[in-house]
């Protein structure tokens, strides 16, 4: 029976990745921490539910990784898919310290398996949890409950106490009314916005309407927004989030990893026009996936259509809903509803610009169209064999990167620019720091867990203080 008369060291909000590896992190310390999960219990975990893989520095080859990935290499990926927005200080003591978080993850019970294959290619930097990421959840919860981390579900935060920069306590909606409670410090690890529609609408307008939140709908930004509004620094564009493109067919929330189409580099995407409106084979996938989302959201009606042919119906991770198929591309058009000679046209084109080359996409290799735009860099091959397929996709959103900002304690700044007093942040509520925009897989799950742990060290430490 947890007592919410009594005054915790550490209260963590959230009930994924980053709180538990900062509830762990904080009662290994010696803290009494309580967890608040808003969501009921069968969903906790919010988007860690769907993880699959976490990226970290090592100076060698692993059980399961194929071979080292350094810290310099690490940065300068970070460096190039966010095009320089990042906080470099800050990016790179995440780095440093994803090198020992390899090993504390298992220590937390966590197992690792190879990485899976197709389009990934993340087998030399990215270790996978052996069953996904509920069960990296499953063994998390097991660990903080055997260290007497005490967790409530359904107990949205719905308000923050906060003073001068100092979180005081905290409300939240239970099923039988409010209750509060209050504690020494706060780790705010409660997610992003994205479930949050009607915030999403205030920078992207109606278009929000037709994204497709692919994780949690617990989601929604409130603690974040109180944050925000009780003096903590924002930091990130409210318009930058990690978005790829997911089958059109997905639910509107939750539809997970399987609804995530990895098959554009095998093939071109036209909007509704029928018209292509980028190049499909600028960069290896698992640094181009991320920005998918954004490019189709940013097409007319907020759709789009990965065309491709039979020769590569194999080639990649086949997913929930099967592609829509058609002995020949006018009649594919048709089935998809856009104009046959548009798409006709737009086929014939690419096909005549493409290169004769040797294929291989776990390269840059040299198959390229010429005199296209815009261009195919690589992996460009005919699509001339029937049958011929689409997957109607649309944006999924994963998460948003307006957040608060954080100095490398994880402790929260003000908007004067001063620490908070007692307030840490961990996960996609700070993941703006690290991410100004784009994304390399698996970074979500390093930024929640490196600073997770620190926020739950530091946060004992405080509490003690
Ligand atoms: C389909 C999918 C696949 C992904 N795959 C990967 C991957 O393989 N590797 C990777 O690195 N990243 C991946 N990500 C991103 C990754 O899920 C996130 O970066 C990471 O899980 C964030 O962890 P977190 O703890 O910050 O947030 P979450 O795990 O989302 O947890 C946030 C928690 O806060 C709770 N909450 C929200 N508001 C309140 C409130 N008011 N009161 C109380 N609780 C609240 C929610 O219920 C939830 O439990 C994926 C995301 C999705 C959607």
């Amino acid at each position: 029976m947890i007592d919410l008369s009594r005054k915790y060291d550490v209260l963590v909000i959230g009930g994924g990745n980053a709180a538990l590896c900062a509830a762990i992190s904080a009662r290994r310390d010696g803290a009494s921490v309580l967890v608040l999960e808003g969501a009921p219990k069968f969903y906790r975990g919010g988007n860690t539910r769907h993880t699959r893989n976490m990226r970290c520095a090592h100076d060698a080859a692993t059980d399961i990784l194929t071979g080292p990935y350094t810290e310099e290499e690490f940065w300068e990926d970070l460096l190039r898919v966010t095009g320089g927005q990042t906080d470099e200080e800050l990016a790179r003591h995440m780095i440093g310290e994803s090198k020992d978080i390899l090993g504390w993850i298992v220590e937390q019970g966590v197992r690792w398996q190879p990485s899976l294959g197709g389009t990934l290619s993340l087998g030399r930097t990215n270790s996978f949890f052996l069953g996904g990421g509920r069960a990296m959840l499953n063994a998390l919860y097991l660990t903080a409950e055997q260290l007497g981390v005490e967790v409530l579900y359904d107990a949205e935060v719905v308000d923050l106490e906060i003073a001068d920069g100092m979180f005081l306590s905290a409300t939240m909606k239970r099923a039988d009314g409010r209750a509060s409670v209050s504690a020494s410090t706060l780790v705010a690890a409660a997610g992003g916005f994205e479930a949050n529609i009607e915030w999403l609408k205030q920078y992207w307008g109606e278009a929000a309407e037709n994204f497709l939140i692919r994780g949690t709908p617990y989601n929604r930004g409130s603690i974040l927004k109180m944050l925000l509004e009780k003096g903590v620094q924002e930091v990130g564009d409210p318009t930058q989030c990690h978005a790829v493109a997911i089958d059109a067919r997905a639910p509107k929330f939750d539809g997970g990893i399987i609804t995530r189409h990895d098959s554009i580099v095998f093939g071109i995407v036209v909007n509704r026009d029928g018209k292509r409106f980028y190049d499909e084979g600028e960069d290896l996938w698992p640094k181009r996936y991320a920005i998918w989302g954004r490019l189709v959201a940013a097409q007319p009606g907020q759709i789009a259509y990965i065309i491709f042919d039979a020769s590569s119906r194999n080639s990649f991770m086949p997913t929930l809903f099967p592609p829509i198929e058609a002995p020949s591309v006018a009649d594919l058009a048709a089935k998809l509803k856009l104009d046959p000679a548009a798409l006709v046209n737009t086929v014939g084109e690419f096909n005549a610009a493409v290169r004769p080359g040797t294929f291989d996409h776990t390269i840059l290799d040299d198959c390229r169209t010429e005199g296209l735009t815009p261009p195919k860099s690589h992996w460009a091959r005919r699509i001339e064999r029937a049958p011929f397929y689409a997957y109607p996709v649309r944006p999924g959103i994963t998460f948003t990167y307006l957040g608060t900002r954080v100095n490398k304690q994880a402790r929260m700044l003000m908007k004067d620019g001063k620490p908070s007093a007692n307030m840490f942040a961990a996960g996609e509520i700070m993941a703006g720091n690290v991410l100004g925009k784009g994304y390399a897989a698996g970074i979500g799950m390093t930024i929640g867990s490196v600073f997770g742990r620190i926020a739950g060290r530091e946060a004992a430490n405080n509490a003690r203080n």
